[in-house]
């Protein structure tokens, strides 16, 4: 049998070398397999034909792209320049309609033939009171083969376009790989027989057929459900043979023992009782590190749940063991504020915790590194500065990254370098980012997960409200109780980088008039472009009290901890994710007070838009709100971020959408590396080689985290 993976695509039908080039540079295609693997991304339903008299008066606007038979009736070249264009009339009998084009006029016209019969499709508008359609997919009727039933459209590039290689010709493409008389040609199924059984899944061969050329809808659903699973299934399996082989292999540096600092600072200086949620988590990490095995393993916990306090505990833990602790976080500002809220902590069981970043003066620094090197630093905070080469440890143990997705996996495996003897440091990974279930065990599906799912008691939920300009006097009103009462305040402005300057010349505006309004306050003034030295002293400012507001953009989004601002005030809410809001409106609720979040936005906000901010005012609940926004934007955002974390592009499956699908090809995995851990089993090898031919281009992160 001869293997689609070896048919060159340019040998195929209606390739040739040109197209052939093409395929490769766009999309990677360069054998039949691979074009059979590029699914379409929709599907049109071509099983009818409108009349032209029954277009008239429909509802067009609303009407999908639809096809219709028919001959030309005559055809002129019309304006001039960059305006030339190719108008015909088109009659099916019933009435008459325009066609137009504006590219590739002269072949085109050099093309129709007033004697055969067409079947054109396309969307038809309506202009001037004439019915239109522009560059329309055309078939010669009587060759058409195509114009039946569902057809699949399919994803493009620009690139494609230019050369004119549309849904047609893929799908051409495609039939002529696979067309009638060629049903004998069978793929290999890279699934094992068992899986395809148990879950009850589509040949691969069949589902690739109904995938490009669907019988029937339940079919369709039927092969898309099995492409997608196939797809997930990789990934999941990938991920638990690497987290299995992590396991196996790195020798990790056990810490058994719980011993003075822990203990003293537990029964004296903690300043208030953990929560259940972080107890358990604690006591994870603890079972984790007391083993001969390195740890990896991701903390989730929403905005002020308390994972600083879970991060020094553990790091008392390794500490107590004999070794040293890091602590790394993405911005200045923030390790700032982590090294002074352990500093306080720490000190009072005598602990010498240091801060190192970009910032620190050369003689602070050397001195630093000898702290380092002869152990008597335990604690040390910082930003990337910690990965410098230079940065000696004597015995690292144990390693909290915070707020990871800002840190590149180059940059994590650095850290895996720094411990003693060739040991990797354990590693406890933070964040926020509300990750979907789903999403989690498919991004970070080779680490251990701990859920922080409970928030200290007395926190009141942030009470949150959409304000329209018109009705900024009463907001700045409440704004200025709230001032009086002894409180603080943030309001937050965007700043794209698309759009800096209109948008730093609008955080300044809002500066000054704040700094106008609020005459008896002194005002912060924190942006992502300033010195880090000015932004400290400004946040500074804002943390010690001495300012009683901040405006800033999103740098204040993550970890910024002043439990005396009760009130933040977003401008342009309509301009942020749904995420980043929760990240945001996360800086306000910390204290015992009651606090306030002002979502401000124009007036006209579309539905959308408007739904989403609803979220917000509805829900204090990151889960709920990562959903919510998944929903609304796709995956976007965390996609954004969490996609770098997967192997290959997905195709066909959706990390927002398809949950359930994933979670199955979990378990399936879960089960089959159960029975054969390693993929060695005969009846597993096309599996293994699917998945490595298909992960390969990914580094090894057992290295990494
Ligand atoms: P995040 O998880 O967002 O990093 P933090 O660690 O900054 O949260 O904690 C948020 C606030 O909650 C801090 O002011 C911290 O001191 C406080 N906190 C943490 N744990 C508890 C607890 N068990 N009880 C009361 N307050 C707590
Ligand atoms: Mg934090």
């Amino acid at each position: 049998m001869l293997s689609l993976r070896n048919v060159d695509i340019k040998f195929v039908k209606g390739v040739g070398p040109r197209r052939a080039d093409i395929l490769a540079k766009e999309l990677g295609i360069r054998t039949a397999y691979d074009l059979l693997r590029h699914y379409p991304t929709s599907y049109v339903d071509r099983s009818r034909f409108y009349s032209v008299r029954e277009l008239r008066g429909a509802d067009l606007e609303h009407l999908p792209a639809l096809q219709i038979r028919g001959r030309f009736v005559s055809s002129n070249v019309l304006g001039e320049g960059a305006r030339m264009r190719l108008v015909a009339l088109f009659s099916d009998g019933t009435s008459t309609l325009e066609v137009t084009w504006f590219k590739g006029i002269k072949s085109m016209r050099k093309m129709l033939d007033p004697e055969k019969t067409y079947v054109l499709f396309g969307k038809v508008t309506s202009f001037n009171g004439k019915l239109q359609m522009v560059h329309p997919e055309m078939e010669d009727s009587a060759k058409s083969m195509t114009s039946q039933g569902t057809r699949g459209v399919y994803p493009l590039t620009e690139g494609l376009r230019k050369a004119n290689i549309g849904s047609k010709v893929l799908y051409t493409i495609a039939y002529n790989i696979l067309g009638e008389g060629k049903e004998t040609r069978r793929l290999a199924d890279p699934l094992p027989e068992s899986v395809l059984r148990s879950r009850g899944l589509m040949h691969i061969s069949d589902a690739i057929r109904e995938v490009h050329f669907p019988t029937s809808p339940e079919k369709l659903q039927q092969a898309r459900f099995r492409l997608k699973f196939e797809e997930l299934f990789y990934i999941q399996t990938d991920m638990l043979m690497r987290s299995q082989s992590r396991k196996a292999k790195s020798a990790g540096l056990p810490m058994p023992h719980i011993g003075e600092w822990f203990n003293r600072f537990y029964s004296t200086c903690l300043p208030f009782e953990l929560t259940g949620a972080q107890k358990r988590v604690i006591k994870e990490i603890r079972a984790d590190i007391i083993g001969p095995r390195q740890m990896s393993r991701l903390v989730q916990g929403d905005v002020g749940s308390g994972k600083t306090l879970v991060a020094l505990m553990s790091m008392l833990l390794a500490i107590d063991n004999g070794y040293q602790a890091a602590l790394l976080a993405p911005t200045e500002i923030l390790s700032t504020q982590h090294y002074h809220t352990i500093r306080e902590l720490a000190a009072r069981v005598g602990l010498n915790v240091r801060l190192l970043t970009g910032s620190t003066r050369a003689r602070e620094r050397a001195e630093i590194h000898r702290g380092l090197e002869d152990g008597s630093i335990h604690i040390l905070v910082g930003t990337h500065a910690i990965l410098e080469d230079k940065v000696q440890f004597a015995r690292l143990g144990f390693a909290v990254i915070d707020e990871q997705h800002r840190f590149g996996v180059a940059q994590r495996a650095r850290l895996w370098s720094k411990g003693p003897d060739g040991f990797a440091p354990h590693i406890l990974v933070m964040t926020a980012t509300p990750i979907p279930r789903t999403l989690a065990m498919t991004v970070y599906g080779d680490l251990d997960v701990s859920v922080i799912d409970e928030l200290p008691p007395g926190r009141k939920p942030v009470s949150t409200v959409l304000r329209f300009d018109q009705q900024r006097t009463q907001v700045y009103r409440a704004m200025g109780a709230q001032l009086r009462q002894g409180r603080q305040v943030y309001i937050v402005y965007p700043l794209i980088e698309e759009n800096e300057k209109l948008d730093l010349k609008s955080l300044e505006e809002g500066y000054e008039s704040i700094c106008e309004i609020f005459k008896d306050y002194r005002v912060a003034f924190v942006h992502g472009k300033m010195k880090p030295a000015e932004k400290d002293h400004q946040m500074d400012l804002f943390a010690r009290g001495d300012a009683r507001i901040m405006v800033a953009t999103t740098v204040i989004e993550v970890g910024v901890n002043v439990p005396n601002a009760t009130t933040m005030i977003i401008e342009n809410a309509e301009r942020f994710g749904l995420s980043q809001l929760h990240q945001l409106r996360g800086r306000v609720g910390r204290g015992a007070d009651k606090s306030y979040c002002v979502l401000m936005s124009r007036y006209n906000i579309s539905g959308d838009t408007r739904k989403r901010l609803d979220v917000m005012t509805s829900t204090t609940d990151g889960f709920v709100i990562a959903e919510a926004d998944m929903q609304f934007r796709g995956p976007g955002d965390i996609e954004g971020t969490m996609q770098s974390g997967l192997p290959f592009e997905l195709k066909i499956a959706s990390l927002a959408q398809d949950g359930q699908i994933i979670a199955l090809a979990r378990a399936t995995a879960e089960e089959l590396l159960s029975s054969d851990p390693g993929l060695r089993a005969p009846q597993n090898a096309d599996l293994a080689r699917a998945i490595r031919e298909i992960c390969k281009r990914r580094a090894d992160w057992s290295q990494i985290s």
